[in-house]
């Protein structure tokens, strides 16, 4: 490859150079007091980002380690796992993979998941946690979280478990508010890190809860979280390049201002949706229930997806996603996360329009 191609696609997403050099930072020990400084230093401003006031830890492991440790953790009787595209499928098969109980509550891949569903499933009794992803990436899907967190609370034993890779930092999720229980993010989709890290916090109640489930395993143990964290510490070595990355990307976060970030999260999305409408596409996720970090286009003019996806990656330098899963080649993707404006995003939708055929 000689030239160089930016990344469009859902994650991973282009990393700053600054991100990068502050990845370069000179090695510390990870039971250092500079390491403790280091943590305790971005602390405060993950818990912002998290809307909590709970301890934000961080795992060495790309978001699916501790997806999975959260139902390892969190799942005595069953899961109840909210599915509507491949990142929420695949759940069901990880809770499965783990000797749990899973249900699948599964909609169509486009459609949100159902509040009243989840109301009538949960009513059975048979559940003690349940899984949904926020903003399914596969399908430009974001799930109506305030609705479905209004039915959680009629079950307190029940462990809300929300997974907000593609969300986070880019809309406001209110953690504590909406009593998500544990709250999972990755660290390469709208946190603009590089991929093989994320974060996550916890409710009290789902350390009580872990504090009663065996089979914990070590690695995703959250209460060995809990007890190095209460130290600013991890249970193992961590990814400490990662760190020094996110501290430098909590002070762009902080230095934006969360409401001009939101802001430009919604503008950056709003120009690709224009894109699409005056390019004659359709959009694959509902009306109003569409992610403002990415853009899942139904492919309803029948283009050629990987000539077209080729063609603006070889002649313009661009790379977008040529659809997820099953929806390959009926659906490409267009990711407006990270530090994407509207300046950077409008010569990707011009380019874009000169490889449609
Ligand atoms: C990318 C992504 C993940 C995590 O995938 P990893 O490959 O483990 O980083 C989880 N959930 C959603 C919604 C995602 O978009």
């Amino acid at each position: 490859m000689t030239k160089t191609v930016k990344l469009f696609i859902p994650g991973p997403v282009e990393v700053s150079a600054k991100t990068f050099a502050a990845m370069t930072t000179p090695m510390i020990g990870h039971r250092s007091g500079d390491f403790k400084n280091l943590y305790r230093e971005i602390h405060p401003r993950l818990q912002s980002l998290f809307q909590s006031n709970k301890q934000v830890y961080l795992s060495t492991s790309s978001g699916w380690g501790i997806m999975e440790g959260a139902v390892r953790n969190l799942v005595n009787k069953g899961v109840l796992n909210c599915m509507c595209g491949a990142f929420s499928d695949k759940w069901y098969d990880v809770s499965k993979r783990c000797g749990k109980e899973a249900t699948a509550l599964q909609v169509e891949w486009g459609q949100p998941v159902d509040p009243a569903a989840v109301d009538q499933a949960l009513a059975t009794g048979k559940f003690d946690a349940l899984t949904l992803i926020h903003n399914e990436t596969s399908t430009g899907l974001m799930n109506p979280l305030a609705e479905i967190s209004a039915v959680l609370k009629k079950y307190p034993d029940v462990m809300f478990i929300v997974d907000t890779v593609s969300s986070f930092s880019a809309v406001p999720i209110p953690m504590d508010e909406l009593g998500i229980d544990m709250m999972v993010t990755g660290s390469q989709k709208a946190l603009a890190l590089p991929p093989g890290f994320s974060l996550f916090a916890c409710s009290d109640k789902a350390m009580e809860r872990a504090a009663q489930v065996s089979g914990r395993g070590y690695y995703f143990d959250l209460l060995e979280f809990k007890k190095n964290g209460e130290e600013f510490m991890t249970p193992s070595t961590p990814s400490i390049a990662h760190i020094f990355g996110l501290r430098s990307k909590l002070e762009d976060i902080f230095n934006e201002g969360l409401e001009n970030r939101f802001r430009r999260h919604r503008e950056t999305n709003a120009i690709v949706h224009e894109w699409v409408k005056a390019n004659g596409f359709e959009f694959f996720a509902k009306d109003g229930f569409r992610s403002v970090t990415l853009t899942c286009v139904r492919n309803n003019r029948e283009i050629d997806v990987p000539h077209f996806t080729k063609k603006l990656r070889d002649e313009f330098g661009f790379q977008i996603d040529g659809g997820y899963g099953k929806i390959k080649g009926k659906s490409f993707r267009v990711s407006n996360m990270g530090d994407e404006t509207v300046d950077t995003v409008k010569p990707l939708l011009d380019a874009m329009s000169r490889c449609l055929p």
